[in-house]
C-alpha cells in the first residue's frame, strides 16, 4: 500500500504527526509539496517568504532523502496536482497536518473530492498547541480577549508531547515525477537582494533547533527584558515557526524542561495561537476590519510620498527608520519596533493598516497569514483585544525608553536624525484622535 504525505506549512520531520503516522503504518511513502497558485484560499507569498521557502524545502528534501524518501515538488492548482499525484503513485491514503486559515476550506473540499474517489484522508494537529474546536467560551463562541483565551487554553492541560522524527521511511517503488526546485525561481536574481537574509538566517529544521537551543541556554533568562531591540533577548524563532520547521509543542516542552521561569515566553506562543484562532473564526484577517466600525474610518491618501518614506526608513524618526531598514535588509524586525513603525503609519500618517500589512507581507521572512494582519489590526485599533485607539506610540519616547544608548538606531539608521521629519507628532496625533472621534460620534 502507498500513502501520500502532503507537506504544507510544516517543513520538518520531527514532531510531524502525518509523517509519523505514515512511518508507523509501514506503508510505502510518497512525500509531496505543492507550490499553490494564488487563489481565493491562498495568498501569494511575498519576496522574503519565497527566499525562505526555497531554502527550507531544500533542507526538508535532504532530511527526507536521508530517510530514503524523495520530496516530490509540483506546482499548480492544488486539486489538480493532488489528484494527479494520487493517480501517478497509486496512493490509497493521503495524510496531512491541519491548517486553520483560509486553506482549511480548501482542505474540506479536498477531503470530499478524494473520498469520492475512494481515497482515505487522515489529518492531524501539527501547527497549534490547542486547536479551535477545543477552546470555546461558556456559550460556545470564540474568545475575543487574549487573557481569557489563554487561561482557557492552559487551564488544567498541557499540549501533548512532541513525536520523534522517524528514523527510516519506506519509499514507494514508483515515485511521481518532480519539478526541480530551481525551476520554481523562488530566489531573487536581478537584483539579488538576499545577502542580508543569508547572513542572518539558517532556514530549515536544523537551523530552527539550533536557534531554540541557543535561546534556551543563553538568552531565555533575560527574556523579561525582551523589549530592548539592541539586546538579543528574544528567541527569533518566528520564521521557523511560521514555516513549521519546528512545532510549537516542541518549543513549549523544550522551554518548560529547560527552565522554570518561562511563563512569559509561553504566553507569547499564546499570542501566536490567539492570532490563528481569530483567523479561524473571523478570517480572512488581511481583507477586512475585525471591528467593522472602522469601515468608516477616514484614512488619508498618500499625497506626499509618505508611504515610500516609511518603507525606505526615511521618516526622520530614528527608531522607525532603523526598524524599516532592518526589515529591508534582513527580513525581520523586533516586535517592539514593529509596533512603533505600525503606529506611525496607521495613526500619525493615518494610512490604512492594509498598506503596512502588505509591505510587511512582502518583506518579512516570518510573514504569516494570521499573525501579520492580526497584529496590524491590533496596532491600528480595529483588531481583537486591540490597543485602544487613543494610545498612540510616541516614537521619540519609545526610542528613549527602549534604545536608551542608541545602539539599535546607530546600527541600522545612523543618519536618521539628519532626515527632515515627515510629520509633526503633536498635530498628527490630534488629527488622528479627531478622526477617531468622528467614528464614535
Ligand atoms: P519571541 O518574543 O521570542 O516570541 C516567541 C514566539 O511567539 C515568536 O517566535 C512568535 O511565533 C510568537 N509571538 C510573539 N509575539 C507574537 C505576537 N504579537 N503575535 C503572534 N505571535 C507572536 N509574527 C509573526 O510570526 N509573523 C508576522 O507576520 C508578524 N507580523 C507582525 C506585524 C506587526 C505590525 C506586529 C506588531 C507584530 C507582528 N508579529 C508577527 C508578531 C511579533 O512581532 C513576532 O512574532 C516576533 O517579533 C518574533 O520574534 P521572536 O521570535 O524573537 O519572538
Amino acid at each position: 500500500m502507498t500513502t501520500l504525505v502532503w507537506f504544507r506549512d510544516d517543513l520538518r520531520v520531527a514532531d510531524h504527526p502525518a509523517l509519523y503516522a505514515a512511518a508507523e503504518s509501514g506503508d510505502a511513502i510518497v512525500a509531496l509539496y505543492i507550490l499553490e497558485d494564488a487563489s481565493e484560499h491562498i495568498r501569494a507569498h511575498g519576496g522574503a517568504a519565497r527566499w525562505w521557502l526555497h531554502h527550507s524545502l531544500r533542507a526538508l528534501a535532504d532530511a527526507l532523502a536521508e530517510r530514503g524518501v524523495p520530496l516530490i515538488l509540483r506546482q499548480g492548482t492544488t486539486e489538480v496536482v493532488l489528484a494527479d499525484v494520487v493517480a501517478e503513485s497509486g496512493a490509497r491514503t493521503v495524510l496531512w497536518n491541519r491548517r486553520y486559515g483560509q486553506g482549511r476550506h480548501h482542505d474540506a473540499a479536498l477531503v470530499e473530492a478524494l473520498g469520492a474517489d475512494g481515497i482515505r484522508v487522515r489529518t492531524f494537529i501539527g501547527d497549534l498547541l490547542f486547536e479551535p474546536h477545543t477552546v470555546a467560551t461558556q456559550d460556545g463562541g470564540a474568545y475575543r480577549v487574549y487573557s481569557a483565551f489563554w487561561r482557557a487554553c492552559t487551564a488544567e492541560r498541557e499540549p501533548a508531547g512532541p513525536l520523534p522524527a522517524p528514523r527510516e521511511l519506506t519509499p514507494a517503488l514508483s515515485q511521481p515525477r518532480s519539478d526541480a526546485l530551481d525551476e520554481w525561481a523562488l530566489l531573487p536574481t536581478s537584483p539579488d537582494w538576499s545577502g542580508g537574509l543569508s547572513e542572518r538566517w539558517t532556514p530549515g529544521e536544523a537551523g530552527a533547533q539550533r536557534r531554540l537551543d541557543e535561546f534556551l541556554s543563553q538568552r531565555a533568562g533575560r527574556y523579561r527584558a525582551r523589549d530592548f531591540p539592541a539586546e538579543d533577548n528574544c528567541s527569533e524563532l518566528s520564521p521557523h515557526l511560521r514555516w513549521g520547521e519546528i512545532s510549537p509543542r516542541s518549543v513549549w516542552h523544550a522551554a518548560v524542561d529547560a527552565t522554570g521561569d518561562i511563563g512569559l515566553f509561553l504566553s507569547e506562543l499564546g499570542w501566536r495561537e490567539f492570532a490563528k484562532h481569530t483567523a479561524f473564526h473571523f478570517g480572512p484577517l488581511h481583507a477586512r476590519n475585525l471591528n467593522r466600525r472602522f469601515d468608516a474610518f477616514p484614512w488619508a491618501t498618500d499625497s506626499h510620498g509618505e508611504v515610500a518614506a516609511w518603507q525606505q526608513g526615511r521618516t526622520g524618526f530614528g527608531l522607525v527608520d532603523a526598524g524599516m531598514r532592518e526589515l529591508w535588509q534582513t527580513g525581520f524586525m523586533h516586535n517592539r519596533v514593529r509596533m512603533v513603525t505600525a503606529s506611525l503609519l496607521t495613526k500619525n500618517l493615518m494610512t490604512h493598516w492594509r498598506v503596512g500589512e502588505a509591505w510587511f507581507w512582502d518583506t518579512l521572512v516570518d510573514a504569516d497569514e494570521a499573525s501579520n494582519p492580526f497584529n496590524w489590526q491590533w496596532v491600528a485599533g480595529c483588531g481583537a483585544d486591540a490597543a485602544p485607539y487613543f494610545r498612540i506610540f510616541n516614537p521619540e519616547l519609545q526610542q528613549q525608553k527602549f534604545d536608551p544608548d542608541g545602539h539599535y538606531v546607530q546600527r541600522w539608521a545612523p543618519d536618521s536624525d539628519a532626515v527632515l521629519r515627515i510629520i509633526d507628532l503633536k498635530a498628527s496625533r490630534a488629527r488622528a484622535l479627531d478622526a477617531y472621534q468622528s467614528l464614535s460620534g
